[in-house]
């Protein structure tokens, strides 16, 4: 069975509906996925409803943007946590709230450049959405300043950009620990993505250890081949799940459903580890 556990839709930067995932998951010929939006969770009713229709397994799940202390940009993907979790909410809330904030601001930076406004950014975002530079790069893309999302971040969007503003976002040993005690598998997601910016160092990797972290996102098309293995030995070492899975974000990103998998038998740990939600299953 395919199993692909890190996926976006329009809850969050990807371009399809949760349900629109769901029906590429069938079509990608995937037996079980993952909907893990950034910092929401509220896909997961839509997409389960569509998941059950078309037979196929269904792991609920999120992405929380965290920040190091050294100012680096860490995602932490949560399995099965409860979603009614009071601390996770407050914190994934305060974050989204934070990030409708930020992209105002940096749509008025680049309005003195560039013939773009808050107007049209709002036009590619979903009410409710967790904001993002994705939806700066459509308004970017629509207005013809550049020919797709990542044309905008690598020449506009990027942190090193003047236009660039950050979001709250917190520890991520603290994400660790919050998506623990709300009953989730907390999984280091790309956790050597160079080309996006700055990656944290073994420093980070040990407090997030030290807090729960359960898995390392190995096999991800963002983590350079040399880096796996090191993450691998570091999975063995800490006795962490070693997860593959795409990224998928529809349009929106290269990234094609299935390109990189999890075991069956991961999955399987991840459920006897989360006690916060359940796995759908047809
Ligand atoms: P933000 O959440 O606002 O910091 O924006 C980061 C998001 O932008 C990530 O979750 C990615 O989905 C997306 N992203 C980063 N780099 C690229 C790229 N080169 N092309 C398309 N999307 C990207
Ligand atoms: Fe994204
Ligand atoms: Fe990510
Ligand atoms: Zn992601």
């Amino acid at each position: 069975m395919k199993i692909d556990l890190h996926t976006h839709s329009t809850v969050s930067d990807g371009t399809e509906t949760p349900e629109g995932v769901a029906a590429a998951a069938a079509a990608a010929g995937l037996g079980a996925f993952a909907l893990t939006d950034h910092d929401s969770t509220a896909g997961w009713d839509d997409c389960a409803a569509k998941a059950r229709q078309l037979d196929l397994m269904f792991v609920p799940g999120m992405e929380i943007s965290c920040r190091s202390t050294e100012g680096i940009s860490v995602h932490v993907l949560s399995y099965l946590q409860d979603p009614e979790n009071r601390a996770l909410r407050a914190e994934i809330d305060r974050t989204r709230q934070s990030r409708l904030i930020r992209a105002e601001r940096m749509v008025e930076r680049l309005s003195e450049d560039f013939p773009i406004n808050w107007h049209h950014v709002a036009k590619h975002v979903t009410p409710g959405a967790s904001v993002g530079r994705p939806h700066i790069a459509d308004a970017l893309v629509s207005a013809g300043i550049v020919t797709d999302r990542s044309a905008a971040f690598t020449e506009i969007l990027t942190p090193k950009s003047r236009y660039f503003v950050s979001h709250y976002a917190p520890n991520p040993a603290d994400a660790v620990a919050l998506v623990r005690a709300a009953g989730g598998v907390p999984v280091f997601a790309h956790p050597v993505a160079h080309q996006r910016g700055r990656v944290v160092g073994t420093h980070t990797f040990g407090e997030m250890i030290d807090a729960g972290l359960l898995g390392l996102e190995v096999d991800h098309r963002d983590n350079p081949e040399e880096s796996r293995q090191w993450l691998r030995r570091l999975a063995a070492e800490h006795d962490l799940l070693v997860t593959g899975s795409s990224d998928y974000h529809g349009a929106g990103k290269a990234n094609r459903l299935g390109e990189f998998l999890t075991s069956a038998a991961t999955l399987s740990r991840i459920e006897e580890l989360a006690s916060g939600a359940a796995v759908v299953r047809p």
